[in-house]
């Protein structure tokens, strides 16, 4: 390993740690919250992902010789890389809770939205038991214990389904 390169990896070691600090700095001036420190690492990889696809792009049309190519990519995918070491890092707690509220929350939605159906279903079942039950009403009519239509009293069978009339005793 020559000279040259050895400085040459302390440069673009200095400089994604530049890089990398640089947001955080202009990022506690501003605002302190941490998750705003991973939107603007998720920005910045964004970034650097859209660079690199920039730079095969380049590189592909014959824009920029091999050696610059590879020195750039090599730098490229090193911030890449440490960006998403970083995120990483910033990712495991913050994010978790976000995930869990979010699940929870979806959760709750589905079980309001199954709830209403079934109460409204119990509702009507106990609304139909209640027409069945409730025979007598007064003494001219009652309703037919099948389909709960009212029903004369002297009928014998109930006019819409036929059912047989229980005579009161
Ligand atoms: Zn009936």
């Amino acid at each position: 390993m020559s000279i040259g390169s050895i400085l040459l990896g302390l440069s673009l070691l200095i400089l994604v740690v530049l890089i990398l600090a640089q947001p955080f700095w202009a990022q506690s001036e501003r605002e302190p919250r941490p998750r705003s420190r991973k939107q603007q690492l998720l920005m910045q990889k964004e970034a650097v992902l859209e660079e690199i696809r920039a730079l095969d792009f380049e590189y592909d049309t014959g824009k920029i010789p091999e050696e610059a190519y590879q020195a750039q990519r090599t730098e490229l995918m090193a911030v890449a890389t440490a960006t998403l070491k970083a995120l990483d890092e910033l990712g495991t707690e913050a994010p978790a809770d976000d995930v869990a509220a979010q699940i929870e929350a979806a959760i709750n939605r589905v079980r309001s939205q199954k709830q209403s159906p079934a109460q409204a279903v119990t509702a009507v079942s106990t609304t139909a038991t209640v027409a069945k039950t409730a025979v007598p009403v007064n003494g001219a009519s009652k309703f037919c214990t099948e389909c709960g239509a009212k029903v004369d009293a002297s009928d014998k069978f109930c006019a819409a389904c036929g059912n047989k009339i229980a005579v009161p005793a």
